[in-house]
């Protein structure tokens, strides 16, 4: 174990936990090197919608591989990242006009930002303050954590976060105070409100309903602070839709897609933004340009999963495989949520939540042992400190679902009893 130079991400090292090794993927399941079936019910931390290794993905990958694998993006262009941006057009609410790439959640994030204050900036009124929500997560970058929720993750960094107004959560029957603390702070001129649409992912899967973000967004038109939506998580019908926002009937000015936009399988990100915000930037003068590029910015390789992705979207029944998955899971979370330790059952579409036992935050000692025991068990199961949430790929069969269904009530019996 401790032979390998790998550094692992969210990993504690010095507890020597078994760190599995992944021979290949499909569907919802992963085989290990050891022979183990593994059933992923967290869609490998949210990002494979339609299940691993999609022929239709992993032939559109290899084909670009093979045609054009990589081009500087600044100042010149290509078929798949043209059609790709195209197709998204056509998908996305009709406000969204200009398609921004990145290559990763906290990318689309970071650029999201820095188009705000840019079009205040060059509109000659800057405004510079961004309002948050508690609970928030936006990315693990400087720029992302000032904007997320304060915690034992970014402790250390503190000191360099940049200073935001924060929101509360809008708790269910208290989401007055939600909407009127917003309305204080666009009224003091904010710049932006960064918000994720009806469920907070990381923050521990807390969801909120769409009449409150359908007047979340109303109080930013109002006074015109721009309305961030960061859609990495929610994006791609986890949510039930293929946006969140759908749900409320709005138009973000800026939305932050990652995760499923290549169905998984590669990374790639886009930030789109409303034409106004492009206008602001466009001049022919060259300091009001925007300053933001990536070595890999709209990666042909990506850009082609990507369009496969949206491919899949328009030929398969995925909205019906999403409402088929959404059903299942309500009827396995109503089941579940008699056992006495289920607190807070929650479930927003494709997603499935709950708390166990007393909130004690995320370095809780529960979500390890938890996460020991899925593994044991050969599910994939990642408990946010005393959450527990299923996110399964949309491809997951109803055996698999009732079978991590079954471990989640073996292993709430074992923790409790
Ligand atoms: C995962 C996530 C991000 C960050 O995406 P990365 O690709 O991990 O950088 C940003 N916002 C939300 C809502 C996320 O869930």
């Amino acid at each position: 174990m401790s032979e390998s130079p790998i550094w692992h991400p969210f990993t504690q090292h010095g507890l020597g936990e078994p760190i599995p090794k992944v021979a290949r993927a499909e569907g919802a399941v992963l085989h290990t090197e050891d022979g183990a079936q593994v059933i992923d019910a967290i869609s490998s931390w949210w990002v494979t919608t339609h299940g691993h290794s999609h022929p239709r993905l992993a032939a559109a990958i290899a084909e670009q591989a093979s045609r054009l694998d990589q081009i500087i993006f600044a100042g010149w262009t290509h078929q798949p990242a043209e059609e790709l941006a195209t197709g998204l057009r056509a998908m996305m609410p009709p406000g969204l006009t200009r398609v921004f790439f990145s290559d990763s959640g906290s990318t689309s994030v970071e650029v999201a930002l820095k188009m705000a204050l840019g079009y205040w900036r060059n509109r000659g009124e800057p405004r510079e303050r961004i309002v948050v929500m508690d609970n928030g997560y936006h990315g693990d970058t400087i720029g992302t954590m000032s904007v997320g929720a304060r915690g034992a993750f970014n402790r250390a960094y503190e000191p360099l976060l940049f200073d935001v107004t924060s929101i509360p959560f809008p708790q269910a029957g208290a989401e007055q105070a939600t909407l009127d603390a917003l309305e204080r702070a666009c009224a003091g001129g904010a710049a932006a409100f960064i918000v994720e649409p009806l469920v907070l992912g990381a923050g521990g899967m807390l969801v909120y309903d769409a009449g409150t973000l359908a007047e979340m967004r109303r109080i930013c038109a109002a006074h015109g602070t721009l309305f961030i939506a960061d859609e990495v998580m929610t994006g791609w019908g986890r949510t039930g839709t293929l946006l969140a926002c759908e749900q409320a009937g709005i138009e973000p000015d800026i939305l932050c897609l990652s995760k499923g936009l290549t169905g998984g399988a590669v990374p790639l990100a886009v930030t789109i933004a409303s034409e106004p915000i492009f206008e602001a930037h466009c001049s022919s003068d060259r300091a009001r340009m925007f300053f933001h590029s990536s070595s890999y910015t709209a990666n042909p390789i990506a850009c082609a999963a990507a369009n496969a992705n949206l491919a899949i979207w328009r030929a398969e029944p995925v909205a019906e495989r999403i409402a088929a998955l959404a059903a299942r899971q309500d009827e396995r979370l109503a089941e579940l949520a008699r056992h006495p330790a289920v607190r807070q059952p929650r479930q927003m579409g494709t997603i499935a939540a709950f708390d166990v036992g007393e909130a004690d935050g995320y370095l809780s000692g529960l979500a390890p042992r938890m996460l020991a025991m899925f593994r044991e068990r050969d599910v994939l199961l990642r408990p946010l400190g005393n959450t527990v949430y299923v996110m399964p790929p949309y491809c997951i069969t109803a055996a698999q679902l009732d079978r991590v269904y079954a471990v989640i009530g073996e292993v709430l019996d074992a923790v409790t009893g």
